[in-house]
């Protein structure tokens, strides 16, 4: 049977971090990378799941950087019903995921780290071992395991016998259209119940996306693809020696849909915790942060149950332009959402 000193399954975003971040600590450990896809499907599967990354997730994630940038976003437009229309300063990206992931997996096989085209199919623990029963057929070994294999995750139904509290099915099309200036745009509104609507600059296209069956695009469609955003967090996040992150965790921010930094940060938070061999460390590290804080649920709950007539009203004062002022004018006025303004300045704080 085949032995390795820590195995990640699954190689988006959360898993290529950990394992890069894992050979980077620890460039004696023998590490194994493995996901189900490879070549154009794995480049379609993470072309159609987001690409727009702040600033401040690479400030977290160095020496990883900004590579592969599509376009350097600096500005956040909000439109909401009754024709109020706020614009946040924002700095960030849109990569092209797919050259991104692959550029740091060039850099954790540069160290040594091994990555193979393989699905989990079964995970179980042996005399302090995981086995990972594979679609090859093989069984792997392992005394640390990464569990980064998504919303569907088999190590978290193997491992932790759980499922995300919450799955948002989403719509997402790539069209001709142009989002003019560099900024990425959200729609909101009752019919998307506590989603959104985004608007992103792809390419020589347009990247529009909704909670399934909300809306429709109008524009020439060149791909389209449904996919689930898990969120809400999990109880618990590391068990023994295997550890969830990014979507297998539920980490998504309900109120943002920002997945790709909580992912390649947890990844990396995980391969600290296992060069300490300390899942408390890590799951500590969730429940103090500012990810994790349970106000973004209870905001998207909370937009949910919101008509459009209430949504135009808690946002009369910020058509303004003075985020601030109108911020502490709001919370004056409206106590009824209250709520909802602190949940979106804390996201504002934690970005995406
Ligand atoms: C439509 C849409 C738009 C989004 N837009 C944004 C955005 O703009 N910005 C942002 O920050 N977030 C965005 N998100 C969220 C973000 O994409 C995810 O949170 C992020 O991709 C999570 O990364 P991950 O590595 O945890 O999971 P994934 O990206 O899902 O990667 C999981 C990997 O595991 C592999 N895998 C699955 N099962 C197995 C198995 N059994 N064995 C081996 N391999 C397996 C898969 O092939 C895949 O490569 C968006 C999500 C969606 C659905």
């Amino acid at each position: 049977m085949e032995e390795y000193d820590a195995v990640v399954v699954g190689g988006g975003c959360a898993g290529t971090s950990a394992a890069f971040f894992l050979k980077e600590y620890r460039p004696d450990m023998n590490v194994l990378l493995i996901d189900r896809l490879d070549g154009k499907r794995f480049d379609f599967y993470h072309r159609m799941c987001g690409e727009a990354v702040s600033e401040d997730a690479f400030r977290e994630l160095r020496p990883l950087r900004a590579e592969h940038v599509v376009h350097d976003i600096n500005f956040v437009e909000e439109r909401w019903p009754g024709g109020v229309v706020m614009g946040i300063r924002h700095r960030g990206y849109i990569v092209d995921r797919p050259r991104l992931l692959r550029s740091i997996q060039d850099r954790f096989l540069s160290r040594g780290g091994v990555l193979e085209r393989d699905a989990a199919l079964s995970v179980r623990r042996e005399n302090g071992r995981y086995l990972i029963g594979c679609s090859s057929g093989r069984t792997i070994a392992s005394r640390f395991l990464i569990g980064a294999d998504g919303v569907n995750s088999r190590v978290r139904r193997d491992v932790f016998g759980t499922e995300p509290p919450m799955v948002i099915w989403t719509e997402q099309y790539i069209v001709e259209k142009d989002v003019p200036g560099n900024k990425i745009v959200f729609i909101q509104g009752e019919r998307y119940n506590g989603g959104y609507r985004w608007e992103f600059p792809a390419g020589k296209h347009a990247r529009i996306g909704f909670p399934r069956g909300t809306d429709i695009v109008q524009e020439e469609i060149v791909e389209k693809h449904r996919r689930a955003i898990p969120t809400g967090g999990l109880e618990r996040i590391a068990e023994g020696r295997c550890y969830l992150v990014g979507d297998a965790a539920a980490m998504p921010n309900p109120l943002t849909f920002g997945g790709i930094r909580t992912a390649m940060l947890s990844g990396r938070k995980a391969a600290e915790a296992i060069l300490w061999d300390d899942p408390g460390m890590y799951e500590g590290w969730w429940r103090s942060s500012m990810f994790s804080h349970p106000c973004f649920m209870q905001a998207f709950n909370r937009f949910a149950g919101l008509s459009d007539a209430a949504y135009a009203e808690s946002a009369r004062v910020f058509g303004n332009g003075n985020l601030p002022l109108s911020f502490l004018k709001a919370m004056f006025l409206y106590p009824q959402y209250r709520d909802l303004y602190l949940a979106y300045v804390r996201s504002a704080i934690v970005g995406w």
